[in-house]
């Protein structure tokens, strides 16, 4: 049982390392970015809210994404522990994660920081943009993704270090020499499958 989020700069590889990690611990993953893209797919009140946002690269509004999170985490599959993938992402997220964990007498156990410089995340999710299209993947918007990154989730590694719950990992390498200095990291602090 683990409890865990996945905080990095978009092209991070959080989504990649996340399904590794949900499969090694026996939790589910849950991605804000996807549930987000569901909707939007699904063409629901929530996706056609969300679009506007996801298209230019700005953060759906907290009160949206704050209840979708609140709503999935009461879920049975989540009360075995989780993975969060993009979430919390502003301060305001924090506290909401802080509360809901607070009204369920539940903790944090771990925040994976994953980390990659500026250059290889353009040229990654550049890369994603030709393979897999995704309408945020244009070169104007990943760089807004960038910038709305720096100002407001970086931030929010700060408030995490200062709790003791920072593992930060180099997310440079193969997706399996990634996943292996996670499981490392966290097996140091005392969390195994
Ligand atoms: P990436 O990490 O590559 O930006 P995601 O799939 O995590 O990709 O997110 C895609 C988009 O979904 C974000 O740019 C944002 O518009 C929206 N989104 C995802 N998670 C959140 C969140 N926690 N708060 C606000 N918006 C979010």
């Amino acid at each position: 049982m683990i409890r865990l989020l996945l905080i990095g700069p978009p092209g991070a590889g959080k989504g990649t390392q996340a399904a590794e990690l949900a499969k090694y611990f026996g939790i589910p993953a849950i991605s804000t970015g996807d549930i987000f893209r569901e909707n939007v797919r699904n063409e629901t009140e929530l996706g056609l809210k969300a679009k506007a946002f996801m298209d230019r690269g700005e953060y759906v509004p907290d009160s949206l994404t704050n209840e979708l999170v609140r709503d999935r985490l009461s879920k049975p599959d989540a009360q075995v522990g989780f993975l969060l993938d993009g979430f919390p992402r502003t301060i305001d997220q924090v506290t909401e994660l802080d509360q809901i964990l607070h009204d369920s007498n539940k903790k944090l156990d771990a925040v994976v920081q994953l980390t990659a410089d500026g250059d290889e995340l353009v040229r990654r999710l550049s890369g994603r943009a030709l393979e897999q299209g995704r309408s945020d993947d244009t070169p104007d918007v990943i760089q807004r993704r960038l910038s709305v990154y720096e100002e407001q989730t970086a931030p929010l590694i700060d408030v995490y270090v200062s709790r003791g719950a920072v593992a930060m990992i180099d997310g440079l390498g193969d997706v399996e020499e990634v996943t292996g200095r996670i499981i490392e990291a966290l097996a140091a602090r005392g969390f195994s499958k």
